[in-house]
């Protein structure tokens, strides 16, 4: 079964509260990978920088290639070859179609991280539909197997419009409750902005402190003690800080601390986590070989990779039995869509030590609605999966018409 295409396409729409409350334009970008066989498997990219080209040029650089080896072809593309590099690919220095300069001893970027990654992940997710397709199973069978019938998913609130006002803390708690969800996350960084003096040094002054416990303690009593609360420093904080924030939550009995300080450097977070009671939790951004380094250097508790950014469904499973090596719990950030929510929850059920995975977009109903099947996208907090072969999923291609972005062609 021969790779013939892999392409994309951008749909835009509202984002109703984003990162830190109020309203923008949120872009979801989709792949399709088609084969000699007819079959075609769906998968989910983010729109960041870098990745549609990095798209583009594993069109060129996988065409002719057999689906099957969906493993080895992500590990090609983003830890390379030795020569003489496999013959089916473009010969090291070929200008492919598209105009990129084929490189196979190594990724293009030479760092296995970044567009290349995140590419490589759409790419992943939508081979692991395609061969559960061809196969007529669940991609979760591919991954090993069920531990269970569904996923827990964690909402992320960032914050209310208006920090300031204690009552929308407790309304924004007391409707996620409600909602049926048992965990969700709040942004430090967006907590009090209103108390931020300088936006470069990574402080957090006392007064920010003070505000943030303030919130958070609204938060808890309107949650109740039995739900799980999470916070997240988004990478921001110079390591006292860190700490002093941390110790001053102590109380609340948070389920995690997230990347406290920038994640360049393992020994900041080791240092945090060594001086607080809060478990930490790293590696949104990470591939496999960054989970090694924060896990050898003792500087994490919980994992948290992302199946947009990690290398797809594989290495997500791949980081999520590694963490198990070490008794380590692992979580699933999630900043995708509906697509790449279904595929992150047949990673969670087929990994034994799976604690969550996490959704953004619960007020933005199109993110969550651009594939469909043939249950709700959550109930209960979770989402269940089913028995139908691959992710489960097919586009709603009239939703998808009317979300497509200027310039942009709805898939045939
Ligand atoms: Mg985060």
């Amino acid at each position: 079964m021969k790779i013939t295409d892999i392409r994309s396409m951008r749909l835009v729409g509202p984002r109703n509260h984003g990162v830190g409350g109020g309203t923008s334009t949120l872009s979801k970008v989709i792949v399709r990978v088609d084969t000699d066989a007819g079959v075609y498997g769906l998968g989910e990219v983010d729109n960041f920088m870098g990745v549609r080209e990095g798209l583009a040029y594993m069109r060129d650089f996988f065409r002719g290639r057999d689906a099957f080896t969906a493993r080895a072809l992500i590990s090609e593309m983003i830890y390379g070859t030795v020569a003489p590099h496999n013959p089916l690919t473009p010969r090291q220095g070929t200008v492919m179609p598209g105009g990129a300069i084929a490189v196979s001893m190594c990724s293009p970027t030479a760092t296995p991280w970044g567009p290349v990654a995140w590419a490589a992940s759409g790419v992943d997710i939508a081979l692991c539909d395609l061969i559960g397709k061809a196969l007529k199973t669940p991609a979760y069978v591919l991954l090993g197997g069920k531990y269970r019938d569904r996923a827990k998913v964690y909402l992320d609130r960032s914050s209310p419009d208006d920090v300031t006002d204690l009552g929308a803390w407790e309304k924004m708690a007391a409707e996620t409750v409600a909602s049926g969800f048992t965990q969700m996350k709040f942004d430090i960084d967006y907590m009090a902005t209103e108390c931020v003096g300088d936006i470069w040094n990574r402080t957090l002054s006392l007064r920010q402190i003070n505000r943030i416990v303030e919130r958070l303690q609204a938060v808890r009593r309107a949650a109740g003690p039995d739900f799980e609360i999470c916070v997240d420093c988004h990478m921001q904080y110079n390591v006292p800080d860190a700490i002093r924030v941390a110790n001053a939550l102590e109380s609340l009995n948070l389920l995690w601390l997230e990347d406290p300080t920038p994640i360049t450097n393992p020994d900041s977070c080791a240092e945090v986590r060594a001086k607080v009671s809060v478990p930490i939790c790293v590696g949104e951004m990470f591939i496999a070989e960054q989970f090694r380094l924060f896990i050898d250097r003792g500087a994490c508790d919980i994992l948290h990779p992302d199946v947009l950014f990690c290398g797809g469904l594989h290495e997500l499973r791949r980081i999520a039995d590694y963490a198990e090596l070490h008794h380590l719990p692992v979580a699933f950030h999630g900043n995708g869509g509906a697509l790449a929510t279904i595929a992150a929850a047949h990673a969670g059920v087929a990994s034994r030590n799976f604690l969550g995975l996490e959704y953004h977009f619960v007020e933005s109903a199109w993110v969550g609605e651009f594939v469909r099947r043939d249950v709700p996208l959550f109930r209960d907090g979770h989402v269940e999966l089913t028995d139908a072969p691959g992710l489960g999923v097919e586009l709603d291609r009239e939703l998808c018409r009317r979300h497509l972005a200027p310039g942009e062609s709805l898939f045939d």
